[in-house]
């Protein structure tokens, strides 16, 4: 099959198709290199500057100051539910506090309490994680190492509108799946980490923001590939990064920064997709019902029930075969997810709505 479908998979996910288009242009040969980005060596001049182009454009993306390093990791989100306790919990016998609102967040808390003391600060488990808590809600410990949330819950669609409030306790965030879809107040942050596959490249490569005074925090006893400090004086090269997955985050973030016009931009274009397939929810009459709460709703993965499982499953079905493809619910949610993340275009957006209306019609 030659055609390209709409892919509303939740991860890997859809890549921007100028970057994919550019990426099998030169696959054979870089120009002026002659050889595949799969072939060459990472410590060639070719590779030091595309890791380098990739970290500039993150950091002019994000307005990033010089006291935050940009790292290129491996080991995926999920080392890094490790690794941050592990540098920051471990060797104190203070505690930090864990925001949990969905199936990533409890991931990140279960490899957490293997590592220190660890509070729940807030868990949005009794309404079945559709919503955020408001700051009034979090009774921050001031003494707390840290507060990790995690801005977007990609399996049930519920995402923070703002950082929550944690009066000087370094705020940690898994932003897997939302990283560089809208501008964030950078100096809000301690510690940003967040897997490519999602929105921001393929897989295999993990872009990690640490704070200079978080970085000197980090003890000498870890195991090296586990040390922030060694890969941040190496620049993500102590050992052989995952070459083409920098490479293609590099050319998401020049198309983010070159095609889109920034993250502002970028948000704009993410409010109005997510606008669409959430007027189609709101405008059924109950025929879809949205999981997450108005206030709390994704841009990036948008959640809904039908009134039934089978009807959930021809949904899924129908759609498929209208080239709307990968929108099934994650088991523990159910029903319908469609990820809209950067790289799913407006149109893509809007065949699904038209789909939902009609499929609402044929079967209210
Ligand atoms: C996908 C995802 C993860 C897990 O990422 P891996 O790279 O597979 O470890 C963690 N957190 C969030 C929010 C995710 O969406």
């Amino acid at each position: 099959m030659r055609e390209r479908i709409f892919n509303f998979s939740p991860g890997p996910a859809t890549l921007p198709l100028p970057v994919l288009e550019e990426v099998q242009r030169d696959l054979l040969a870089l120009p002026g290199v002659g050889a595949s980005i799969l072939e060459i060596s990472h410590r060639s001049k070719t590779f030091e500057e595309i890791i380098q182009q990739a970290e500039a454009n993150i950091r002019a993306l994000l307005s990033l100051p010089e006291h935050y390093h940009v790292l290129f990791l491996q080991g995926g989100a999920s080392l890094q539910f490790s690794q941050v306790p592990m540098t920051f919990l471990r060797a104190t016998n203070r505690s930090a506090d864990y925001i949990i609102t969905g199936s990533w967040g409890k991931r990140a808390l279960a490899e957490a309490q293997r590592e220190g003391n660890v509070r729940v600060l807030w868990d949005g488990k009794g309404d079945n994680y559709n919503r955020v808590p408001a700051s009034a809600e979090l009774a921050i410990d001031s003494s707390a190492v840290y507060v990790h949330f995690t801005s977007n819950e990609t399996i049930q669609g519920v995402q923070f509108p703002a950082e929550p409030e944690t009066g000087g306790v370094p705020l940690v965030c898994d932003a897997s799946s939302d990283f560089l879809s809208r501008p964030i107040d950078v100096s809000r942050y301690g510690f940003i980490y967040a897997g490519a596959q999602k929105n921001v490249g393929p897989a295999g490569v993990t872009v990690v923001i640490i704070r200079q005074d978080l970085l000197e925090q980090v003890p000498d006893d870890l195991p090296t590939m586990l040390n922030y400090k060694v890969h941040t004086e190496h620049g993500s090269l102590y050992n052989t990064p995952p070459v083409f997955a920098v490479y293609v985050v590099m050319l998401v973030t020049r198309w983010l920064l070159e095609s889109i016009g920034g993250l502002e931009q970028m948000h704009a274009m993410n409010r109005q997709k997510a606008q669409l397939l959430y007027e189609a929810i709101d405008r059924s009459e109950g025929f879809y019902r949205g999981h997450a709460q108005p206030g709390s709703r994704s841009l990036m993965n948008v959640t809904w029930r039908l009134p039934t499982e089978e009807l959930e499953a021809q949904f899924v079905k129908e759609a498929k075969d209208a080239g709307l493809h990968e929108l099934k619910g994650h088991r523990s949610v159910g029903g319908i997810r469609a990820s809209i993340y950067n790289a799913m275009p407006m149109e893509g957006v809007r065949s699904l709505a038209e789909f939902m209306e009609a499929f609402r019609q044929r079967h209210a």
